[in-house]
This record gives structure tokens, C-alpha cells and sequence, in this order.
């Protein structure tokens, strides 16, 4: 599997390479700034805090302009049925599994009159998979009825589909019909809280406090980008705040891994060390199935 460089990266490859740095010293009085402005009870008004929380996914679309849905899908019908499927699994894990489906029953009236016991089989590797081929099945058989086979487009109708709620509703609209939608999942919500955009743990109050301060056509880009940037640098358990090129904006920037080296070896997917090729095809415009064809590690 080619994981590492077979020759020596050009400088422009090298430059191309390059995400945005924070010295550790940089982060660390940019640190200390904000604690002194709280400790005097200073608050960052509405107007700063919308500068700097856009100022912030300027800086990620930069560091990832090749973000999209993780998921692979080729049309609604299959992104809503992946996004179903996602929970509590990897996208790596269920695009593993969905051409097999598709292939299957490419359209809602086929995955409708499936037989459980077959789906089972085909979801098995996304664990949980009895109650996801019930829940696709369900889903499907309500496209079938209801939509004439078509997934709708607006949101009060896509919440009113088994097993479907806002975040899957906002995954498909701003994904498949270039809709507005902020997807608040795990990585969103942590990313939306550590970068001070809200501080709610709820999703649907985090969506309102987050909306407020974006335009909606910067919604679905954001979304991406706090995804990439929750799951290759800003972890759950050991942010890699050291290799962060927002490290001087973050308000929580400190809980994580500080230093520079120990922080690179925490990066993940094509950040991760060793995946300069990887991410070199990414930055020149490759798609994952065509990398995965070429079987390049796309998991983290
Ligand atoms: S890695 Fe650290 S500095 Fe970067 S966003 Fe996460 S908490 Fe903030």
C-alpha cells in the first residue's frame, strides 16, 4: 500500500504541502492575551467574536480546500441511506460498504421490498446491523410510498422520514441539493464549543448559535471544514494544538499536545506523517474512490 513518498518531494511539492504554522511562543502570548483580557472581565463583543470565528474558517478552508462529504454517494437516495448508516461507525468503514448495496438495490423501491435477512448480511461490517438494515429498509420503503421514490428537498419533509433527523436532513440538502445546512455532529459540536462559537451542547442550540455567525452560503464549507479539522488535528482526547494552524485564535488552544514534533505525530488521515503523497493527490484534485482504487490508506 503506498503509504510513504517513493522519491524526494520537489520544493514546490513541499510548499504545496505546507499548512499555516503557529510558533508555540506565538500561540502561547496569544494565549496569555486572552487570559489576561478575562481575568480584567473583558468580554469579545458580537462583532469580534463573528471576525474571528470567520477569520478562523478562512484559515481551514485554506488548510483543507479539497474538503467535502465524506461519504461517497451519486445521488440523494444513496447520501441520505450512507448518512443513516454512519452512525456510530466511520465513513471510511460504511463507503466500504455501500457500493455492494447499491449495487444491490440502486433505487428506494428495491431496498423497500429487500428481504432484512440479506441487508443484514451486506451492513454486518458497521456493526449495530440489525437495527440499521431495519432502519434503511423503513426509510426506503417510505421514499418508495410517499415521494414517488425521490428524496425530498426541504427539511420538514426530510425529518419526517424514519430514522432521519436534522443533522442527516442538513447532511443531504446542503450536500445533494446545494441547500444551506450546518451538520452538527460530534466533531462539530467539540470544534464549535473549543473555538468559543458557542457554548451549548445541545446540536439544535449550537446550530442557532453557529448560523448567527456565518452567512448561510459559508454554512455547508464550514461544516466540512470543522469535520476535517475535529478529525485530523483537533481530536477528542489529545488535540495536536502544536501542528494547529489556528493556534493562535483558539481560545482552547493549551489542552492539547503543545509541542511542535510530538503534535505532527498526532496528525491523522492525510496529515498524518508519512501520507505526503496522499496528500499531495488531494490538493491536485484526486477523489477518495479514485485514491482508494490506487489503495492509498484513507482511514485515519
Ligand atoms: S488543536 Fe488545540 S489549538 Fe487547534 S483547534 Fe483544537 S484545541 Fe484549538
Amino acid at each position: 500500500m503506498p503509504q510513504t513518498p517513493s522519491r524526494t518531494l520537489s520544493d514546490h511539492e513541499k510548499a504545496l504541502l505546507q499548512i499555516r504554522s503557529v510558533p508555540r511562543p506565538q500561540a502561547q502570548a496569544a494565549a496569555r492575551k486572552r487570559a489576561k483580557a478575562k481575568a480584567q472581565g473583558q468580554t469579545e463583543s458580537p462583532l469580534a467574536l463573528t471576525r474571528q470565528a470567520r477569520k478562523i474558517n478562512r484559515i481551514l478552508a485554506q488548510t483543507y480546500p479539497y474538503a467535502v462529504a465524506e461519504l461517497d454517494f451519486d445521488n440523494p437516495y444513496q447520501l441520505l441511506v450512507a448518512t443513516v448508516l454512519s452512525a456510530q461507525t466511520t465513513d471510511v468503514r460504511v463507503n466500504s460498504v455501500t457500493p455492494h448495496l447499491f449495487d444491490r438495490y440502486p433505487q428506494p423501491a428495491d431496498l423497500a421490498a429487500a428481504r432484512q435477512e440479506d441487508v443484514e448480511d451486506l451492513v454486518r461490517p458497521l456493526g449495530f446491523y440489525r437495527n440499521k438494515a431495519s432502519a434503511i429498509i423503513r426509510l426506503a420503503a417510505a421514499l418508495h410510498q410517499n415521494h414517488q421514490g425521490q428524496v425530498p428537498q426541504k427539511l420538514e419533509d426530510l425529518v419526517k422520514l424514519p430514522g432521519v433527523g436534522r443533522k442527516t436532513a442538513f447532511v443531504v440538502l446542503s450536500n445533494a441539493f446545494g441547500q444551506p445546512g450546518l451538520t452538527v455532529d460530534t466533531h462539530f459540536g467539540r470544534l464549535a464549543r473549543r473555538l468559543g462559537f458557542t457554548q451549548q451542547e445541545d446540536p439544535v442550540k449550537v446550530e442557532k448559535d453557529v448560523a448567527a455567525l456565518f452567512p448561510p452560503k459559508d454554512w455547508a464549507g464550514l461544516s466540512h471544514h470543522l469535520v476535517y479539522q475535529g478529525r485530523r488535528i483537533c481530536h477528542a482526547q489529545r488535540p495536536a494544538c502544536g501542528a494547529c494552524p489556528i493556534a493562535d485564535l483558539c481560545p482552547s488552544y493549551g489542552i492539547g499536545e503543545e509541542d511542535e514534533q510530538k503534535a505532527a505525530a498526532l496528525l491523522k488521515y492525510e496529515l498524518a506523517p508519512g501520507r505526503e503523497e496522499l496528500h499531495l493527490l488531494f490538493l491536485q484534485g484526486a477523489s477518495r474512490r479514485q485514491l482508494q482504487a490506487q489503495g492509498y490508506p484513507l482511514s485515519a
